[in-house]
Protein backbone atom coordinates (compact mmCIF):
# COMPACT_ATOMS: atom_id res chain seq x y z
CA UNK A 1 0.00 0.00 0.00
CA UNK A 2 1.16 3.20 -0.86
CA UNK A 3 -0.53 6.42 0.65
CA UNK A 4 1.24 10.44 -0.27
CA UNK A 5 2.86 12.22 2.31
CA UNK A 6 0.05 14.77 2.42
CA UNK A 7 -3.12 12.20 2.56
CA UNK A 8 -1.30 10.46 5.70
CA UNK A 9 -0.86 13.48 7.65
CA UNK A 10 -4.11 14.50 7.08
CA UNK A 11 -5.63 11.30 8.21
CA UNK A 12 -3.49 11.40 11.39
CA UNK A 13 -5.07 15.02 12.04
CA UNK A 14 -8.33 13.58 12.03
CA UNK A 15 -7.97 10.60 13.91
CA UNK A 16 -6.35 12.82 16.44
CA UNK A 17 -9.45 14.59 16.71
CA UNK A 18 -11.93 12.25 16.08
CA UNK A 19 -11.25 8.96 17.63
CA UNK A 20 -12.89 6.58 14.83
CA UNK A 21 -10.29 3.20 15.68
CA UNK A 22 -8.75 2.06 12.11
CA UNK A 23 -9.15 2.99 8.23
CA UNK A 24 -10.43 0.16 6.49
CA UNK A 25 -9.80 -0.02 2.55
CA UNK A 26 -11.63 -2.62 0.51
CA UNK A 27 -10.00 -2.99 -3.01
CA UNK A 28 -12.67 -4.86 -5.62
CA UNK A 29 -12.53 -6.80 -8.77
CA UNK A 30 -10.92 -9.93 -9.76
CA UNK A 31 -7.67 -9.17 -10.42
CA UNK A 32 -4.68 -9.96 -7.27
CA UNK A 33 -4.30 -6.78 -6.72
CA UNK A 34 -0.59 -6.37 -5.08
CA UNK A 35 -0.24 -2.59 -5.22
CA UNK A 36 -2.63 0.49 -4.72
CA UNK A 37 -2.71 4.26 -3.78
CA UNK A 38 -5.05 6.33 -1.78
CA UNK A 39 -5.54 9.76 -1.81
CA UNK A 40 -7.42 11.13 0.50
CA UNK A 41 -8.48 15.00 1.37
CA UNK A 42 -9.76 16.24 4.90
CA UNK A 43 -11.30 19.58 5.45
CA UNK A 44 -11.03 20.29 9.12
CA UNK A 45 -12.68 23.68 10.58
CA UNK A 46 -12.44 25.28 13.23
CA UNK A 47 -15.24 26.26 15.61
CA UNK A 48 -14.22 28.54 18.93
CA UNK A 49 -17.02 27.22 21.43
CA UNK A 50 -17.44 27.70 25.34
CA UNK A 51 -18.75 26.27 28.10
CA UNK A 52 -21.00 28.76 30.33
CA UNK A 53 -20.38 27.99 34.12
CA UNK A 54 -22.14 30.56 37.18
CA UNK A 55 -20.18 30.10 40.94
CA UNK A 56 -21.94 30.95 44.09
CA UNK A 57 -19.04 31.05 46.46
CA UNK A 58 -19.87 29.04 49.37
CA UNK A 59 -20.67 31.17 52.76
CA UNK A 60 -18.10 28.47 54.68
CA UNK A 61 -16.50 25.90 52.79
CA UNK A 62 -15.47 27.77 49.96
CA UNK A 63 -12.67 25.40 49.07
CA UNK A 64 -15.75 22.47 48.25
CA UNK A 65 -17.89 22.30 45.36
CA UNK A 66 -20.88 20.93 44.64
CA UNK A 67 -21.72 20.97 40.90
CA UNK A 68 -24.74 21.00 38.82
CA UNK A 69 -24.16 20.69 34.83
CA UNK A 70 -26.09 19.41 31.39
CA UNK A 71 -24.75 19.95 28.09
CA UNK A 72 -26.28 22.75 25.84
CA UNK A 73 -25.54 21.47 22.43
CA UNK A 74 -27.46 18.85 20.41
CA UNK A 75 -27.01 16.95 17.18
CA UNK A 76 -27.57 19.31 14.59
CA UNK A 77 -28.96 18.93 11.34
CA UNK A 78 -30.09 15.10 10.09
CA UNK A 79 -32.16 12.90 8.44
CA UNK A 80 -35.85 14.65 8.17
CA UNK A 81 -38.73 13.30 10.44
CA UNK A 82 -41.94 14.36 9.04
CA UNK A 83 -40.15 16.74 6.84
CA UNK A 84 -38.23 18.88 10.03
CA UNK A 85 -34.20 18.12 9.56
CA UNK A 86 -33.20 20.13 12.63
CA UNK A 87 -33.00 18.16 15.32
CA UNK A 88 -33.88 20.50 18.46
CA UNK A 89 -32.73 18.97 21.75
CA UNK A 90 -35.83 19.56 23.97
CA UNK A 91 -35.51 16.67 26.02
CA UNK A 92 -31.60 16.29 25.17
CA UNK A 93 -30.74 18.39 26.80
CA UNK A 94 -32.38 21.69 26.93
CA UNK A 95 -34.30 19.97 29.59
CA UNK A 96 -31.01 19.07 32.21
CA UNK A 97 -29.85 22.88 31.18
CA UNK A 98 -33.37 24.23 32.01
CA UNK A 99 -33.12 22.57 35.53
CA UNK A 100 -29.27 23.77 36.31
CA UNK A 101 -30.24 27.23 35.40
CA UNK A 102 -33.61 27.13 37.44
CA UNK A 103 -31.34 25.50 40.95
CA UNK A 104 -28.93 28.23 40.23
CA UNK A 105 -31.79 30.75 40.83
CA UNK A 106 -33.36 28.93 43.73
CA UNK A 107 -29.68 29.07 45.72
CA UNK A 108 -29.29 32.28 44.89
CA UNK A 109 -32.11 33.47 46.16
CA UNK A 110 -31.69 31.31 49.14
CA UNK A 111 -28.13 32.57 50.33
CA UNK A 112 -27.22 30.14 52.33
CA UNK A 113 -25.18 27.64 50.55
CA UNK A 114 -22.23 26.63 52.61
CA UNK A 115 -20.02 24.99 49.62
CA UNK A 116 -19.40 26.63 46.40
CA UNK A 117 -21.82 25.86 44.03
CA UNK A 118 -21.07 25.34 39.79
CA UNK A 119 -23.22 26.05 37.45
CA UNK A 120 -22.14 24.38 34.07
CA UNK A 121 -23.72 24.20 30.52
CA UNK A 122 -21.25 22.30 28.26
CA UNK A 123 -20.53 22.74 24.52
CA UNK A 124 -20.25 19.88 22.23
CA UNK A 125 -21.07 16.97 24.41
CA UNK A 126 -22.83 15.01 21.49
CA UNK A 127 -19.52 15.06 19.32
CA UNK A 128 -17.35 13.60 21.95
CA UNK A 129 -17.69 15.29 25.36
CA UNK A 130 -15.18 18.09 24.53
CA UNK A 131 -16.69 20.36 26.62
CA UNK A 132 -17.21 18.21 29.73
CA UNK A 133 -13.68 17.21 29.00
CA UNK A 134 -12.21 20.68 29.05
CA UNK A 135 -14.20 21.57 32.63
CA UNK A 136 -13.15 18.16 34.37
CA UNK A 137 -9.81 19.44 33.86
CA UNK A 138 -9.70 22.73 35.27
CA UNK A 139 -10.96 21.93 38.69
CA UNK A 140 -9.09 19.62 41.38
CA UNK A 141 -11.24 16.30 41.68
CA UNK A 142 -10.35 16.25 45.74
CA UNK A 143 -12.13 19.86 45.98
CA UNK A 144 -15.20 18.09 44.33
CA UNK A 145 -18.11 17.02 46.92
CA UNK A 146 -20.65 16.05 44.96
CA UNK A 147 -21.74 16.25 41.07
CA UNK A 148 -24.84 15.75 39.24
CA UNK A 149 -24.57 15.82 35.68
CA UNK A 150 -28.94 16.58 34.69
CA UNK A 151 -29.29 14.61 31.57
CA UNK A 152 -32.65 13.98 29.09
CA UNK A 153 -35.37 14.89 32.70
CA UNK A 154 -38.23 16.13 30.31
CA UNK A 155 -40.01 12.70 29.51
CA UNK A 156 -40.22 9.79 32.39
CA UNK A 157 -37.10 7.51 33.10
CA UNK A 158 -36.87 4.36 31.24
CA UNK A 159 -36.01 3.06 33.69
CA UNK A 160 -38.97 3.83 36.16
CA UNK A 161 -39.48 6.33 39.27
CA UNK A 162 -36.57 5.62 41.33
CA UNK A 163 -36.33 7.89 44.75
CA UNK A 164 -33.17 7.02 47.07
CA UNK A 165 -34.12 7.10 50.56
CA UNK A 166 -31.61 7.39 53.36
CA UNK A 167 -31.80 4.37 55.29
CA UNK A 168 -31.12 6.42 58.26
CA UNK A 169 -34.10 8.63 58.33
CA UNK A 170 -36.61 6.74 56.01
CA UNK A 171 -36.80 10.10 54.01
CA UNK A 172 -35.67 10.85 50.41
CA UNK A 173 -31.80 11.59 50.02
CA UNK A 174 -32.21 14.32 48.01
CA UNK A 175 -34.34 16.02 50.66
CA UNK A 176 -31.32 15.65 53.15
CA UNK A 177 -28.83 16.58 50.78
CA UNK A 178 -30.10 20.04 49.90
CA UNK A 179 -30.07 21.14 53.82
CA UNK A 180 -26.63 20.60 54.02
CA UNK A 181 -25.52 21.75 50.68
ZN1 LIG B 1 -27.46 14.28 26.27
Amino acid sequence: MKASASSFKAGCIKRNFFKTGADVIFVLGNVDTKDFSVKATHTIKENKLANVVGVLPGKKLKEEYVIFSGHYDHIGVGKPENGDSIYNGANDDASGITAVIELAKHFQAQKNNERTLIFAAFTAEEVGGFGSQYFSKQLSPEKVIAMFNIEMIGTDSKWGKIQPISPATKKPAWEIFFKKI
